[in-house]
């Protein structure tokens, strides 16, 4: 068997991190931060540093906005589409070529197993920019004929809205990082990206492969910082035309709040709290697995983890059995074995939330039928569990953990599909759904009443490039991906000419 990574490039990474601080991209140049300040960054399977990395304030928040603002009013207002088209699938490729390297970062640093960094976050991030690389050339305005008395040539242009600030959270830190990136640059925006201060090294790979790519200096600018300090500067900035953010409801609030000083365009992607259906009819053999690893995947750090199964009575037993023994047997440990399934939390921080929540969850009454535990006293291990008894008005119910615990639910046939949506609907959250039958009427009447904006039905993948991407309700404002995706960087104009 081949390894699952180079040992030769680790010990690399580890001498370039000894050398010194990791430096932030502005404006073409890789810089420290004017306050000399650093953060560490710590991989979450040992509690041990991987690196300093340069802490950005607002000085730099400053500089890095200005490059993204000359870029913007100059040379890469220039570039024409076919010329974005191509400078997007050049750095797709460099992505690719880049692939052990980008994939192990974002395993020391996210926690992620190797085997899942390599097929989520690199191909991921290679989908991204051939999808958006296309849309370059294909950005459309419309003509409309107008009522006014006379000869008129009306028609609405699409334009680029700017100066983009894009905020990203530690579970997917490259991923979402170009799926920000990449239609932004298609549209003809330029960015100020901050990856979480969690996990800024992939991001940093990125910085390298976009300058290497010939992307213009400071069409990318890559500020890496606190959220309360470089997050919260670009939120407020005056000269931020727009803020795409990615990452907690809370944060999401401060964010609106922030944005209103200069009305920038808002556009967020935020908690889940999301529902998994399985009825009496359902392939059981792909809702377990199905289920579990909704929710055990990335040791539940997704947004639209399935956290909440309602299943129905005359399953219940056997799905329950199913999940729990998946819970019990998937292999959770060292994120460079190859068969890993399940790696740690990304932070200190999130074991103790994590924990905390299973506990309130017994506290409240609530049975944890398998887990509940930490594993080992080195790194963030959390184990893969199921709470049985719960209420809707217990916390571990309604809020989102960001771990792997599941609130299993049974449903009987008393319950009509409007009840069935409204026990789905009853969170706050709005972001997916799961639902396994194979009645095609029950699967398409629930998909409608239910509250979210992705819903997946017999099947767990669904999240691509092509499909819109965002929530009702507290999950989030606009959608990212697809044609609203690329639309949600664009400003309309209306001109009308009398002619
Ligand atoms: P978590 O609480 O799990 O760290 P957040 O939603 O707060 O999740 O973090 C997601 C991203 O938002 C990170 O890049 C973080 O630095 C950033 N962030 C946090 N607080 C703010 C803020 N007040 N303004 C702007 N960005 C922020």
């Amino acid at each position: 068997m081949t390894a699952p990574y180079n040992p030769g490039l680790l010990e690399a990474l580890q001498m370039r991190y000894a050398r010194g601080a990791a430096r932030m991209l502005i404006g073409g140049e890789w810089v420290e931060a004017q306050s000399g300040e650093t953060f560490e960054t710590i991989n979450p399977s040992t509690g041990e540093l991987i690196a300093n990395v340069a802490s950005a304030g607002e000085a730099d928040v400053d500089r890095a906005v200005a490059a993204a603002r000359a870029a913007f009013e100059g040379p890469w207002a220039k570039v024409k589409p076919d010329e974005r088209t191509r400078l997007l699938l050049k750095l797709a490729d460099l992505i690719e070529a880049n692939a052990d390297e980008l994939a192990l970062l974002e395993t020391l640093d996210v926690g992620r197993p190797i085997q899942f960094s390599r097929m989520i976050d690199v191909q991921g991030a290679i989908g991204q920019l051939r999808y958006n690389a296309g849309w370059a050339s294909k950005i459309m305005g419309e003509t409309a004929e107008i009522s006014a008395p006379g000869e008129w040539l009306s028609y609405v242009l699409r334009e680029p809205v700017g100066v983009c600030a894009q905020i990203v959270p530690w579970n997917f830190p490259l991923v979402m990082a170009v799926g920000k990136l990449a239609p932004a640059l298609a549209a003809g925006c330029t960015v100020v990206l901050k990856p979480a201060e969690q996990t800024p090294l992939s991001t940093l790979k990125l910085g390298e492969l976009v300058l290497e790519a010939g992307i213009p200096e400071g069409v990318v600018n890559i500020v890496t910082g606190y959220g309360r300090t470089a997050g919260a500067a670009l939120a407020a900035h005056p000269d931020v035309n727009k803020i795409a953010f990615t990452g907690s409801t809370v944060t999401g609030r401060a964010i609106i709040d922030a944005a209103k000083t200069n009305f920038k365009r808002v556009q967020l992607e935020l908690g889940g709290k999301s529902p998994t259906y399985i009825f009496a009819d359902a392939d059981l053999s792909k809702a377990i697995p199905a289920a579990a690893m909704g929710i055990f995947f990335n040791a539940g750090q997704v947004c639209a983890a399935g956290s909440r199964l309602f299943v129905h009575e005359s399953v219940a037993d056997q799905v329950l059995e199913g999940v729990s023994t998946m819970a019990r047997g998937l292999k959770v440990g060292q994120t460079l074995e190859a068969d890993t399934m399940i790696g740690p939390l990304v932070s200190a921080t999130q074991l103790d939330r994590v924990t905390g929540y299973i506990a309130s969850g017994r506290e409240e009454g609530a049975q944890v039928f398998v887990g509940g535990g930490t594993i080992g006293d080195k790194g963030y291990f959390v184990q893969p569990t199921v709470l049985l008894d719960t209420k809707p008005d217990m916390r571990v119910r309604k809020e989102e953990i960001f771990g792997p615990v599941l609130c299993a639910m049974r449903f009987s046939d008393a319950e009509d599909l409007d009840a069935l949506a409204g026990r789905g609907n009853e969170t706050e959250f709005g972001l997916s759904a799961s639902i396994y039958t194979q009645n095609i009427s029950t699967a398409h009447k629930l998909a409608r009443r239910l509250k979210a904006g992705t819903i997946r039905i017999n099947g767990s993948g669904g999240v691509d490039p092509s499909l819109p991407l965002g929530g009702y309700k507290a999950s989030g404002w606009g959608r990212e991906n697809g044609k609203a995706g690329i639309e949600a960087y664009t400003e309309l104009k209306s001109v009308s000419v009398a002619l």
